[in-house]
């Protein structure tokens, strides 16, 4: 495996900057690289295949497309649940975003689409859903993955484990 440029299984230091209809919506700038485990699907998978074969240094500016980024807007994924279903004291407002357990249990992220008298409706797209990303990256570091990162498929940062 070589460590001079990004591979599958390589842990990538990268600076970037993401820009959502010519608007900044993330950067590294002011808050360090990040760090991941390339092919473990820690970032998009449109962004990460760009990514392959650059070095240490190298920088790039790439497009993602929905499908390859945060998917396409989904018509389909809405759900309106009755009003009384949620806590009476709770602030059901426009934007809100909720963790909601679908019927096998597991956790959905949703956010509050509109709020009526007796109904909610809940959004299911990612809020990126539908959005061309586009990245400036660089590539700052390049390091081998320590066992226990590999196991996890993520990346420890400063030997914090979870
Ligand atoms: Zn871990």
């Amino acid at each position: 495996m070589s460590e001079n440029k990004v591979a599958n299984g390589q842990v990538v230091s990268m600076e970037y900057t993401l820009w959502v209809d010519g608007e900044i919506l993330d950067t590294s700038d002011g808050q360090g690289p990040l760090q991941f485990l390339a092919g473990s699907g820690n970032i998009i998978p449109g962004l990460e295949r760009e990514m392959l074969d650059m070095k240490i240094g190298d920088e790039k500016e790439v497009t993602v497309s929905p499908e390859d980024g945060y998917g396409e807007f989904d018509e389909e994924a809405f759900l309106e649940v009755p009003r009384k279903e949620f806590p009476e004291d709770m602030e059901l407002e426009e934007g809100l975003e909720l963790s909601v357990s679908d019927d096998e249990g597991n956790a959905r992220y949703a956010r509050i689409d509109s709020v009526e008298t007796d109904v909610v409706r809940l959004d299911f797209n990612h809020p990126l859903a539908g959005a061309e990303l586009k990245f400036k990256v660089k590539v700052v570091g390049l390091r081998e993955p320590t066992a226990e990162e590999v196991e996890h498929g993520h990346v420890h940062e400063d030997g914090h484990h979870h």
